[in-house]
């Protein structure tokens, strides 16, 4: 028996999970991107790209691709499709399963400053000039317009497509994950004296942190917003063991030798 799954992706966790999935006959996986970036890495699973409609359209698909569960692997600033997944699996009455990935805690010789979003990043940045780095989205970057007098550095995977910009910035192109060394010689010869990220969890874009304390820069950390879930796990192991789980209490117990 293969049981239709549906992961809402656009993660490291995502692409963790996917080829995992290909070729176990118990599941039909699909992974939902939301067309963000131009061109995803290819998963060896079906793969749809773009929104669904809000909670109608989410629950709509759910009922015509007859999904039995949804593994919910977006991002942790991702919090609108996961409150969408929350209320359209209830509606549907499915299991929705949710990987939440760890936040980062401050380790010693960190910098951190807490700010509660993008706006009161670019307002905490102060009023003398300095030398940014974003790390953040490319949707992110026309929040610092409003901080114009300072320079910045933001590495994005797609250019981005909005006309307000901050007008000293400069655009690296480049995809995670990224390495200590490598991101200590970008802020050094940048001269980047303040960097912005998120608190995403995980190894992929952590380097900057590092590299920032190993630098004695400070951090803008901009806060988690929150974020709906459903029966919460903490990698692609425990979603995959939690499908094992399923698959096995769904199966007739005829196929289970019962
Ligand atoms: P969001 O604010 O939570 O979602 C906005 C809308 O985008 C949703 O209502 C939904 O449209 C659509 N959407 C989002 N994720 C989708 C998915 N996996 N499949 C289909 N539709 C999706 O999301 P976001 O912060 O813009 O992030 C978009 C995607 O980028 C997510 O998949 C996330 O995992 C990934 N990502 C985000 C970040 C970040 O910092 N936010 C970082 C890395 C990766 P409808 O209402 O029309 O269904």
């Amino acid at each position: 028996m293969s049981l239709d799954i549906l992961i809402l992706g656009g993660t490291t966790e995502a692409s963790a999970l996917a080829p995992r999935l290909a070729g176990d006959a118990r599941f039909e996986a699909t992974l939902s991107l939301a067309g963000r970036t131009v061109h995803p890495k290819a998963q060896p699973i079906a793969t749809r790209s773009g929104g669904f409609g809000g909670i109608e359209g989410l629950a709509r698909f759910l009922r015509a691709r007859k999904i039995a569960a949804v593994i919910d692997a977006t991002h942790p600033y991702a919090a609108q499709i996961s409150a969408h997944a929350v209320a359209a699996c209830a509606d549907v009455q499915i299991p929705l399963v949710s990987i939440v990935r760890d936040a980062w805690h401050p380790q010693a010789g960190d910098r951190w400053q807490d700010v509660r979003d993008m706006a009161a990043a670019a307002k905490a940045l102060g009023d003398a000039p300095r030398r940014v780095f974003l790390g953040l989205g490319r949707q992110e970057l026309s929040v610092f317009a409003a901080a114009p007098q300072h320079r910045y550095v933001a590495r994005v995977i797609d250019a981005p497509d909005t006309v307000a910009l901050p007008p000293d910035l400069k655009l690296l192109q480049a995809r995670g994950p990224f390495d200590r060394a490598a991101e200590i010689r970008l802020l050094t010869d940048e001269k980047i004296d303040i960097v912005v990220s998120k608190n995403a969890g995980g190894d992929a874009t952590y380097a900057k942190i590092e590299a920032a304390r190993a630098l004695g820069l400070p951090v803008l950390m901009v806060a988690r917003p929150d974020k709906p879930a459903g029966h919460i796990v903490r990698s692609p192991d425990e979603a995959l063991a939690w499908l094992e789980r399923f698959h096995h209490d769904a199966a007739p117990r005829s196929l289970r030798g019962v």
